[in-house]
């Protein structure tokens, strides 16, 4: 289907899972051209936790631009920025008990996992990284060397990068995977360059909405702290409130070296943010720099929505309530076609799995019949095999089982 006729593009792109054109979004709705509403469970994969055109940034963004507020201001100190750091460190880091560094890297999540990577490795004085199994951290050449799924990587740009890839928790069922991990760093003969650092998602959004249990995220900080290794949170995609805390790894009590953030971090807009331990800061000046470091509209919009939503920690208690309604919902999709299908359900907060075990092509089948039910919603794994619930965690409980059921009628057509 030619949607943008003499226009289309030949580069791989959500048109062909969306076959037409949006142009207007509030809340969880997106509506196309020909005015077709559409529930949005997808959410710019983790970037639109608080809605489409929120109002309240919207509101704040418009006055800031009336207001000749600075849109571009390189590593300048501006006020957008100074309200932004005195928001995310007295709302965010302080009632946590966290003491982080923030640096403002480029505009994508990548850019904050390279500057990661390339900061353990300058403090370290080690080249090797361990990433894990299905684990997403980007696609440019240092993320994609600790991004675990082959579709994307080819041999011709990833070989020169030291990274070593280890099983993530439930990789092998019944496992502790993490027996590998310290059996290799203890052992002379696996050949494992001790790590600078290990990098991970504590829920794999990308990969397949995998799930690490907090015994296991636990046993790695120990052996991090054992081995003299960083331990690096990528918060992009679930952190910002959607494991139903606002960093996803709280749940767990650890307290990681570095966090990166993107994605909903600005507010919707381009922004991302590594936190690092102050110890840490190593850089001389300017030897991590570029152009689009913090962009003064995302700082504006970050500020409101903190404050709107992290002030008395509002959004995770509506993340937790509105996870129960999923949750359950899909556990009674997976009842209902127990004898015919295997479906695992998994995930946290308002990020979730759905798999059918037996037959991978399913996923795919599902988003397009969803589609047709006017539901945008995504698939995930390095198979295409799981459909990914991934809602703007501001979505009202109304809107939340309305999609939910269309999800129900696409499952209904497809396995009836
Ligand atoms: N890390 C994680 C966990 C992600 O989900 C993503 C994007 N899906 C990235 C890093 C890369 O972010 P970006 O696409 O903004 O470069």
């Amino acid at each position: 289907m030619r949607i943008f006729e003499n226009l289309e593009s030949e580069v791989r792109g959500y048109i062909r899972s969306f076959p037409t054109i949006f142009n207007k979004a509030k809340g969880a709705k997106l509506t196309d051209e020909q005015g077709v509403e559409y529930i949005d469970f997808f959410a710019g994969a983790g970037t639109l936790n608080y809605g489409h055109n929120n109002e309240q940034i919207s509101k704040a963004l418009v006055e800031y631009i009336q207001n000749d507020g600075i849109i571009h201001g390189l590593d300048m100190a501006t006020t957008a920025k100074k309200e932004f750091m005195q928001t995310f460190d007295s709302l965010i880091l302080k009632p946590r008990n966290l003491e982080y560094k923030l640096q403002f890297t480029g505009p994508t999540g990548t850019n904050a996992v390279e500057t990661a990577l390339k900061l353990a490795r300058l403090v370290k004085g080690r080249s090797n990284i361990v990433a894990f199994t299905n684990g997403y951290h980007g696609l440019s050449q240092g993320s994609l060397a600790v991004t675990g799924n082959n579709e994307y990587r080819d041999e011709s740009y990833i070989s020169r990068i030291n990274a070593t890839f280890m099983p993530f928790d439930g990789y092998f069922e019944d496992m502790n995977t993490l027996k590998y991990f310290r059996k290799f760093l203890e052992d002379g003969s696996s050949g494992m360059d001790l790590p600078a650092a290990v990098i991970l998602e504590t829920i794999q959004g990308e990969g397949g909405i995998n799930v690490a249990s907090k015994k296991w995220l636990q046993e790695l900080e120990a052996i991090c702290r054992e081995f003299d290794i960083l331990l690096i949170i990528d918060d992009i995609q679930v952190g910002n409130g959607r494991s139903g805390e606002f960093f996803s790894f709280e749940f767990a009590g650890i307290n990681p070296d570095m966090v990166t953030l993107s994605k909903s971090i600005g507010g919707g807009l381009p922004m991302a943010l590594l936190l690092f331990k102050p110890d840490l800061d190593q850089w001389k000046p300017g030897e991590h720099t570029g152009t689009f470091r913090g962009n003064n509209l995302a700082f504006v919009a970050s500020k409101v929505s903190l404050e709107n939503y992290w002030q008395n920690e509002d959004l995770s208690n509506a993340v937790k309530y509105k996870e129960k309604i999923l949750k359950q919902f899909l556990e009674k999709i997976a009842q209902k076609y127990k004898n015919e299908y295997e479906i695992k359900i998994r995930g946290r907060g308002l990020a979730y799995g759905f798999e059918v075990k037996n037959d991978k092509s399913i996923a795919s089948e599902l988003s397009s019949y969803c589609f047709e039910e006017k539901l945008i919603i995504e698939t995930c794994g390095s198979d295409s095999q799981v459909v990914k619930f991934l809602p703007p965690l501001v979505i009202d409980e109304e809107l939340l089982k309305e999609g939910l059921s269309r999800f129900e009628k696409a499952v209904d057509r497809l396995f009836k």
